[in-house]
């Protein structure tokens, strides 16, 4: 069998000038857990050209959903970026990844931090009951540059909430924390920062973070990344892997060249 299933593209939403969100059909036979990412991609010269995706629809949906960066001259986004309706995406069968629940420990609070298209994962997480049943509290955090980039803002904040059948558990237990850095909105900073000076908490009207309460999830880009995992040990946070729940689990929003 091969290790591919050829989709077809069914939506396309462009966000920014740099940032897009395409649905596609999805092979029943496709299994994976909420927050797994996979290799997908587009056939150049009759040879498959793949990245890895988070997929940011949850999996009891019939289609599949991804959200998307634009690099101007990145081999498979350059191309990408121009999709249409009916068009052919090559879908990895082997979903994979450390951003699960089942990775944490039991714990009161899931913070999910996430800056740019990290923001992916977490739109499955956050679809999944599971996630609801095991925290009483579920913190969406988002950081982009510009408002523009805050993808899926209506859909978190109007749509989600009167879903037929989580929309009473999101209205009573998410909630969404969208941040801007280079641009005048409501949050302002670094999630780093935001950490650091506590304004995420009080905004919030949770403690600190603390290790007893806490479990967290944390999708961006390399440098948050590395601030963040620093930030935490420093506070007693255990890593989490796929082989051992911890405190915190960690998966890069694209990797550095
Ligand atoms: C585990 C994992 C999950 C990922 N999930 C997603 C996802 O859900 N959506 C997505 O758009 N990308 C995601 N990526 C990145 C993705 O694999 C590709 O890098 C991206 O699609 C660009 O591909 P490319 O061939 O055009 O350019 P590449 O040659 O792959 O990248 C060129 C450069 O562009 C920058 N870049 C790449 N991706 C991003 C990004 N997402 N945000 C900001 N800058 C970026 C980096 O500096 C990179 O070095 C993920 C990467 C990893 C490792």
């Amino acid at each position: 069998m091969s290790a591919f299933n050829e989709e077809r593209v069914l939506t396309v939403h462009h966000w920014t000038d740099r940032l897009f969100s395409f649905t596609t059909t999805r092979d029943p036979s496709l299994r994976f857990s909420n927050g797994h990412f996979t290799m997908i991609g587009l056939r150049v010269n009759d040879k498959p050209l793949l990245r890895a995706y988070s997929i940011v629809s949850p999996n009891y949906e019939e289609h599949l959903e991804f959200l998307s960066i634009k690099v101007e001259d990145g081999p498979l986004t350059s191309r990408l970026q121009h999709i249409k309706v009916g068009d052919s995406i090559v879908v990895g069968r082997k979903p994979t990844g450390t951003l699960l629940i089942d990775y944490l420990l039991p714990g009161k609070r899931l913070y999910m931090f996430s800056s740019g298209t990290g923001l992916a994962p977490f739109l499955s997480v956050i679809r999944d009951p599971e996630t609801y049943e095991k925290f009483e509290e579920v913190i969406l955090v988002h950081g982009v540059r510009e408002v523009a980039e805050l993808a899926y803002h209506d859909y978190l904040t109007q749509t989600l909430p009167k879903h037929e059948f989580l929309g009473e558990m999101v209205s009573k237990q998410l909630k969404y924390y969208p941040t801007v850095t280079r641009e005048a909105y409501k949050n302002t900073g670094r999630i780093t920062s935001l950490i650091e000076n506590g304004k995420l908490f009080s905004d919030l009207g949770v403690p600190p973070l603390n290790r007893e309460q806490d479990r967290i999830m944390i999708c961006g880009s390399p440098g948050m990344l590395r601030d963040l995992k620093t930030m935490l040990e420093e506070r007693g946070f255990n890593e989490g892997n796929t082989s051992k729940p911890g405190d915190f689990v960690i998966e890069r929003a694209f990797a550095e060249q």
